[in-house]
C-alpha cells in the first residue's frame, strides 16, 4: 500500500490517503509539542517508537476485545489504519493522581485511587481542549449516548489489559489519554496512538518517569526514557 496525497499534519504525525478510500497511512515524527503547541522540541527516534509500541498495544487490545484502527505496520514510522472520523473527545483515563488533575484540585502526585477514573476534553485547539462532560458532549453533538456508553467500556477495558501489561514490563501505568473514531457504518474503534506521549509510565519500583513529563518538565534523558520503556515493552510481548 502506497502514499498518496497528505491529507493531514498534526503535531507528532502526518496522515496520507492510500488507494483504498477506507484506509489511511499514519507517519510518525519526531517531534514534540506540550502545552497545546506552546513547547516545541524533537525527541530523536520518538516516531520509530511511538509507531511500534502502539502496533504492539492495540494488537494486544484486539485479542482482548476492544476493536482498533490498526490494519498493518508498514515501516518503521508508517502504519496502515483504517480511516475513521475522530470523534472530538479526549477521554483521559487516571489510576493515580498527576499533571492537571494534581494542578485542577491542589494535591500532590502519586495518590493511588481506589477506582480507576474517567474524564473527557473536547478536543479543539483553539478554546486549548477544554473539560467537558457526557452531557455538555451530547448537546454539542460531539456523540450520542450510546457512542459514550460504548467510549467508556472500551476506556476502562483499555485500563485493565495495559494496567496487567505494563506491570509485567515493571512499569505503572499512572493515567493516559485515547482518541476513539466511527467507521462508516458507525462501529466505535480506538483511534490515535498509545505511547509514551500520551501515557504516565513510571518505573514501577522508583516511580522514575519515563514518559513525556521528561520533556514537558525540562528533565532530561527524555530519548533514554522513552527507548527503556520500548526495551521493557519487546521483552515482554
Ligand atoms: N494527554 C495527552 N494529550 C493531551 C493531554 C493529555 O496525551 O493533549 C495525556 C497525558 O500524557 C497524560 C494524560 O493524558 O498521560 C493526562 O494528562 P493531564 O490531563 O494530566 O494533562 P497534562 O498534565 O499532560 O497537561
Amino acid at each position: 500500500m502506497e502514499k498518496r496525497e497528505q491529507l493531514y499534519e498534526g503535531k507528532a504525525k502526518k496522515v496520507f490517503k492510500t488507494d483504498d478510500d477506507q484506509l489511511l497511512i499514519v507517519s510518525y515524527k519526531d517531534d514534540a509539542t506540550a502545552f497545546n503547541g506552546l513547547k516545541k522540541g524533537t525527541i530523536v527516534g520518538k516516531g520509530v517508537i511511538n509507531n511500534k509500541m502502539s502496533n504492539m498495544l492495540m494488537q494486544r487490545l484486539e485479542k482482548e476485545g476492544v476493536p482498533t484502527h490498526f490494519v498493518k505496520e508498514l515501516s518503521d514510522r508508517d502504519t496502515l489504519v483504517k480511516r475513521v472520523s475522530i470523534v472530538p473527545l479526549e477521554v483521559i483515563i487516571r489510576n493515580i493522581s498527576a499533571g492537571s488533575f494534581s494542578k485542577r484540585y491542589g494535591v500532590e502526585e502519586g495518590i493511588v485511587f481506589d477506582q480507576p477514573t474517567i474524564e473527557f476534553s473536547y478536543k479543539n485547539d483553539e478554546l486549548g481542549d477544554p473539560l467537558i462532560n457526557d452531557y455538555h458532549a451530547v448537546a454539542l453533538k460531539l456523540a450520542t449516548w450510546e457512542e459514550i456508553e460504548t467510549i467508556k467500556k472500551y476506556a476502562f477495558k483499555v485500563n485493565e489489559v495495559l494496567k496487567a501489561f505494563w506491570k509485567e514490563c515493571r512499569v505503572t501505568i499512572v493515567d493516559f489519554k485515547l482518541e476513539f473514531g466511527k467507521l462508516d457504518n458507525g462501529t466505535i474503534v480506538l483511534a490515535d496512538e498509545i505511547s509514551p506521549d500520551t501515557c504516565r509510565l513510571w518505573d514501577i519500583d522508583t516511580n522514575e518517569k519515563l514518559d513525556k513529563d521528561r520533556f514537558r518538565r525540562d528533565m532530561g534523558g527524555v530519548e533514554d526514557a522513552y527507548a527503556e520503556v520500548m526495551k521493557r515493552l519487546t521483552e515482554h510481548i
